[in-house]
């Protein structure tokens, strides 16, 4: 028998959908991704990208507490064998002391089981195929099982595109970050030396975003001029924190354990001088990966490969009783808390279409 909802995806958006999908009865099947050797290369585990840094500090409603108390909170919220694979923040050599924000793994953790609580399904495991051209849609996992679903939310995100430099791997977290508006303000890049790689509008809005806490940044492109807008490139040339490193590529990124990046070594594409910017921080703003693969000649996807939401303010895409949350459809904000209000969306856009349909109860 189909499914009536099934949501693809484990970020913050897929769980919201599954967390009210649950309360409005549907009984959601959760495909959550599959844990990988080809999935951590790309950066697409189970639990989504914000397992993959430390501190969130803006995601409401965790405001900074002592350590111990979110040792004791996910003790108490979490299965053990979940409770488990968070152990090592709480104990041992690279235990968190003291009060901090809650990390990304914790925070995701949280969210699943808050699903699952109310009665989400998972399966763990990804999506190879999709036939969306047929009703009910069919979905073919990587371990060959299908399943037909009457209604689908995807929410399966997108991945940042890393440089692939030596140490850069090393240093993520560590001063390596994919995202200014995430871990500008962290006290690690106050008043510090940062670099931002790229040269597109993201490159810049990270460079004048960071700017703001920073000492100074300097922008790493490899070209003689930048493809942003006119307008962010003006408003870069006026900003006196920030510089331009043009006709450079980075080969490198330098540091330790202790400290983190401590500088960024860079080569000149006009003449090989190689040269290392002093810096606490290197932020890559060379664009993302939405992961889409599976939906190729399924339903309409942007230039980019984005799923293309068909109305403002609405979840639904090109297939009908297909819906999409988080920045799977989203090049623009890219935020956990934004993921999480479009995964309530789109929740909620199924829940109608299947009464509309006549499939609810
Ligand atoms: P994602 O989090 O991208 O999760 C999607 C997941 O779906 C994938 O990881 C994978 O597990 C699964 N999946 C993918 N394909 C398939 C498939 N075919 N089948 C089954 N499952 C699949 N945002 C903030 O608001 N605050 C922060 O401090 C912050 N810090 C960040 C730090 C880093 C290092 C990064 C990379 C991002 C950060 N972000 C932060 C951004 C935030 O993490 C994302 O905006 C948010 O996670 C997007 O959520 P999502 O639910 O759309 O998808």
């Amino acid at each position: 028998m189909a499914e009536s909802l099934v949501i693809v995806g484990s970020g913050p958006a897929a769980w919201t959908a599954a967390l009210y999908a649950a309360r409005a009865n549907l009984r959601p099947l959760v495909f959550e991704g599959a844990v990988t050797e080809a999935n951590r290369l790309k950066g697409t585990l189970p639990l989504g990208q914000l397992a993959q840094t430390t501190e969130v500090e803006n995601y409401p409603g965790f405001p900074y507490v002592d350590a111990l108390v979110f040792s004791e909170f996910s003790r108490s919220a979490l299965p053990e064998e979940r409770y488990a694979s968070l152990r090592g923040l709480y104990e041992g050599r690279h235990a968190h002391r003291g009060k901090r924000a809650i990390f990304g793994p914790e925070i995701m953790e949280y969210m699943r089981q808050q699903a699952l609580n109310v009665g989400a399904r998972v399966v763990t495991d990804d999506v190879a195929e999709a036939g969306l051209r047929q009703h009910p849609f069919v979905l073919t996992a990587s371990e060959g099982s299908r399943t037909e679903a009457l209604a689908l939310v995807i929410a399966t995100g997108a991945h940042a595109q890393y440089l692939g430099v030596p140490s850069e791997e090393r240093f993520r977290n560590n001063g390596v970050s994919a995202c200014a508006v995430c871990d500008g303000a962290l006290s690690r890049f106050r008043e510090k030396q940062l670099v931002v790689v790229g040269g597109g509008d993201s490159a810049v809005e990270e460079a004048i975003y960071l700017s703001r806490f920073a000492a100074m940044v300097r922008v790493v492109h490899r070209r003689d001029q930048l493809r942003a807008s006119k307008i962010m490139q003006q408003r870069l040339a006026s900003n006196p924190k920030i510089e331009m490193k043009w006709n450079r590529v980075v080969t490198g990124v330098l540091g330790n354990d202790e400290e983190g990046v401590t500088a960024v070594r860079v080569r000149s594409s006009v003449d090989n001088v190689v040269e290392e910017i002093t810096a606490s921080g290197m932020f890559v703003a060379i664009g993302h990966t939405p992961n889409t693969d599976f939906l190729e000649g399924q339903l309409e996807l942007d230039e980019k490969g984005y799923i293309k939401w068909q109305q403002i303010n609405r979840t639904h895409t090109s297939i009908e009783g297909v819906f999409a949350a988080g920045d799977v459809a989203d090049n623009h904000y890219r935020q956990a808390v934004s993921a999480a209000g479009t995964g309530c969306m789109a929740a909620l856009d199924a829940e109608r279409w299947l009464a509309t349909k006549g499939f609810a109860e």
